[in-house]
């Protein structure tokens, strides 16, 4: 089978090749980067540098659609946010363009959303039913779905992965958290009691995989893990993992002070159940958060 990649370098994308190289798939993968770097990071794959050049494409079987600016990267300016948008939204607008121009659409379209989708939801669980907080990292979510939407008059099953907060080795958000932690400078942020919806990448990639391989799959799937825990609670699990101590806490007003706007990421958060992935007899390799962390922690 062939699959279009985007996203395909990344921290999901690239445990998603390698995962995909062992079964056997013809893997496009569209990056900016150059073929060499590409291979190096996926594997056996096809790089592109533009969508351009599978204009004359006879079309792939799927496309799994995972690229966008790191949402944390840097603080959320008119322009940032811009950026945010284009990686996402109009990059998926081409992708439909494009696909509309082969000879066969693509069976099947996985595409990336966030948990962000719901925005601030405090305590209450949140399912895909949840009605979501109008703010930003909705806007962006929802945007981003509706253009991947756009592929189901194609005849395209299009599924939707609005992913949580990603642990796994060497990336993510734990490669940035760990520093302070491994110095024994790590602490809760803010008031503590924001909920985490973790995942560990594995259960990401396989999710991503039982949505293009099982035929009854679309729409939205949380994809957390079944047991989230709250920021207060993550930092706990951390501190024990390293044996260090956690005691430093973040205040919440520095972190809105240095990060602006983008402070939300860190001090709002979703109670996310896994609700449909559950529902559809999904199993996830790491229900439980420390085994989660000891894994991910231990190649940052
Ligand atoms: P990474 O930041 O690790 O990788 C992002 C990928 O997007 C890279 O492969 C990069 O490709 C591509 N990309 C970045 N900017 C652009 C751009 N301007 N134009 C085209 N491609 C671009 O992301 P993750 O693997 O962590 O996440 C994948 C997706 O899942 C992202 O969209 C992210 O928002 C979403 N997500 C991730 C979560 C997480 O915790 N990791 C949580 C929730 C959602 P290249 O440099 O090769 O061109």
């Amino acid at each position: 089978r062939t699959i279009l990649i985007t996203g395909g370098t990344g921290f999901i994308g690239q445990k998603l090749c390698h995962s995909l190289n062992h079964n056997d798939f013809q893997l496009t993968v569209l990056s900016r980067q150059s073929p060499e770097d590409v291979k190096t990071l996926c594997g056996r794959v096809e790089p592109i540098a533009s969508l351009e050049a599978l204009r004359d494409h006879p079309g792939f079987d799927a496309i799994i659609n995972l690229a966008g600016e790191g949402i944390a990267d840097r603080r959320w300016s008119e322009h940032r946010k811009q950026q945010l948008r284009d990686s996402r939204i109009a990059l998926t607008r081409q992708l439909v363009e494009l696909a509309e121009t082969w000879e066969s659409p693509p069976k099947v379209l996985v595409s990336g959303s966030a948990v962000g989708f719901y925005g601030d939801q405090g305590q209450q669980a949140v399912t895909e039913q949840t009605a979501p907080h109008d703010e930003f990292t909705h806007q962006l979510c929802r945007d981003w779905e509706t253009e991947a939407r756009r592929f189901e008059p194609l005849g395209t099953r299009v599924c939707l992965s609005r992913t949580g907060v990603v642990v796994g080795p060497a990336g993510g958000f734990l490669q940035r958290m760990l520093p302070p932690f491994r110095f024994g400078l790590g602490g809760r942020l803010g008031a503590g009691s924001q909920y985490m919806p973790w995942v560990h990448r594995d259960d990401v990639v396989n999710a991503l995989l039982w949505m293009m391989n099982t035929e009854s799959a679309s729409g939205a799937y949380n994809v957390v893990s079944p047991s989230p825990v709250s920021n207060q609670d993550f930092t706990r699990s951390l501190g024990r993992v390293l044996h260090r101590p956690t005691i430093l806490p973040a205040p919440a007003a520095a972190l809105k002070l240095a990060l602006g706007e983008m402070s939300r990421l860190l001090l709002t958060g979703q109670n996310a159940r896994p609700a449909r992935l559950l529902d559809a007899g999904f199993k996830f390799e790491y229900p439980e958060l420390e085994p989660a962390l000891r894994d991910a922690i231990r190649s940052c």
